[in-house]
């Protein structure tokens, strides 16, 4: 079986299409109660049993999880993932600012200018930040060896 109608319970070739023995054709609700009556949802026994029922006069009456279930199937949500900045306004904390600090002293300024390439167009306040923190230390680091080089 391909799809049950959920109308009268024949056979379907789509279950989003009308129905080749009653003519109905699903809108609104019926979509998600036709999207459960199809094999994305039921196994063929369930199928055929489906349409049985439906054909003896008993109007499938799904629960409010199986329609949100539906729902879901038909409209996919796009997934955020966990972890991800999406406010390009987010500041960098007190914390993450003296960890910078720390890394461009420890290793090298270029761990603060590689933050703020990386951060230019989707966190500019935080890239402004890492530039604003990272600048004068490598400048001061720069003076620092230029000082120790050539003196
Ligand atoms: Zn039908």
């Amino acid at each position: 079986m391909n799809a049950v109608c959920f109308s009268c319970g024949q056979d379907k070739d789509r279950p989003m299409g009308s129905c080749r023995a009653c003519g109905q054709k699903p809108v609104g609700e019926e979509r998600l109660i036709s999207w459960l009556l199809s094999p994305s949802h039921l196994g063929q026994e369930e199928l055929e049993e489906a349409s049985a029922r439906i054909a003896a006069g008993t109007f499938p009456k799904p629960s409010p999880e199986l329609l949100a279930e539906a729902r879901d199937a038909l409209n996919p949500v796009p997934h955020t993932r966990v972890g991800e900045h999406h406010d390009p306004d987010a500041a960098l904390s007190f914390k993450r600012l003296a960890l910078l600090f720390a890394a461009n002293l420890l290793a090298t300024p270029l761990v603060g200018l590689t933050l703020w390439w990386f951060w230019r167009q989707r966190r500019p306040v935080a890239a402004k930040q890492a530039l604003r923190l990272t600048a004068p230390m490598a400048i001061a680091l720069m003076l620092g060896w230029i000082f120790l080089f050539f003196r």
